[in-house]
């Protein structure tokens, strides 16, 4: 397929764009490289520099590369800072991309996979997260992508544009050559890593009074590979429709949880300080992904957090500094 891949020089993107090319797809990435890395983007991918913005550009892009579909991966995604600074995320993550999906109208590119989250569910009332539960999100970011997911229902209504709007749970690992390099870091698994490998001084946990057995959050952590490979087979699946997907492996682990499987994969010990609660983060989120499992036959290849936490360790080893740009 020819397929645009926007926010392709990022985490996720830029792993999606390597699968994607290896299953013999057509990318093309588009980036404004605000927080995306250019090293990062495959050298078999076309690369365009660019705003989701940007109508006018996409849909010349879209018509010169003859673009089918559409991966929307660009986005802010730090739950914590979207409750300092809401305005950032509904502008960009909501209000610009409104753009790409007039352009996707000009041009006529009918099908789309966005790039949804876990936090447009909010605090769990079922111990697993289906695709159904009630979506109450509790930080601005996963109001921002709902908000989003909302406004994919009515260009599929209005103009005939299919979506899946797939829900990531905690994206971690790596690739060989492609890991997590985000500026600054603020996620989990990245953190502890540069934490044993002395490049930090220690590591915060954040609440440490949740309801959860061992009193800090609980998350579902899915190797990139698994997230990648279900991007693929929803690619495939667009024309029966639009749909939801979570994605997840259906177990949980506490932030104690996963410092213990960072020090016994790396076998070194740092420095842990248990610290308050960060604004917005639910305390338990784990997925259900019985939709995606029994309508495409997904299936996580790398569920053990061990694994998904040496891979991220062989990448940080390889690339103390990331993609040093
Ligand atoms: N967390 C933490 N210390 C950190 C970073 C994150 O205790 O330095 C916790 C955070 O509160 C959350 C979990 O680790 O409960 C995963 O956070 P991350 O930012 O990686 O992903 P999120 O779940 O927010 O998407």
């Amino acid at each position: 397929m020819k397929i645009l891949i926007t926010g392709g020089a990022g985490y996720i993107g830029s792993i999606v764009t390597e699968m994607c090319l290896a299953a013999g797809d057509d990318v093309t990435v588009y980036d404004n490289l605000s927080t995306g890395h250019r090293r990062a983007v495959p050298a078999d991918a076309r690369f365009v520099e660019g705003d989701v913005s940007d109508q006018e550009r996409l849909a010349g892009v879209f018509r010169e590369t003859g673009t089918e579909a559409v991966i929307h991966m660009a986005g802010f995604i730090e739950a914590g800072e979207s409750m300092r600074d809401p305005g950032k995320y509904f502008r960009n993550n909501t209000c610009r991309p409104v753009s790409l999906l007039e352009a996707m109208v000009e041009a006529g590119v009918g099908e789309i996979l966005f790039s949804s989250t876990a936090a447009v569910y909010g605090n769990p009332v079922t111990e697993l997260l289906d695709e159904d539960h009630p979506r109450e999100p509790t930080n601005a970011y996963g109001e921002s992508k709902l908000l989003f997911e909302r406004l994919l229902d009515w260009y599929d209504r209005v103009h005939g544009i299919r979506h899946a709007a797939l829900r990531y749970f905690n994206a971690a690992g790596a690739t060989g050559e492609r890991g997590e390099d985000h500026r600054p870091e603020t996620h989990l698994i990245p953190l502890i890593l540069q934490t044993a490998l002395g490049r930090r001084g220690r590591i915060d946990i954040f609440g440490t009074d949740y309801p959860t057995p061992d009193g800090t959050c609980i998350r579902d952590y899915i190797h990139i590979a698994d997230l990648g490979q279900a991007h693929l087979l929803a690619l495939r699946s667009l024309e029966r429709g639009s749909i939801h997907y979570n994605l997840g492996n259906g177990r949980g682990y506490s932030v104690r949880e996963v410092i213990d499987s960072v020090r016994r994969v790396t076998g070194r010990d740092f420095p842990v300080v248990e610290s308050g609660r960060r604004a917005g983060d639910p305390g338990v989120l784990v997925a259900s992904s019985e939709r995606i499992s029994a309508e495409l036959g997904w299936q996580p290849q790398h569920p053990s957090l061990d694994e998904i936490v040496a891979s991220a360790w062989e990448w940080h080893q390889s690339h103390p500094d990331g993609y040093q740009e």
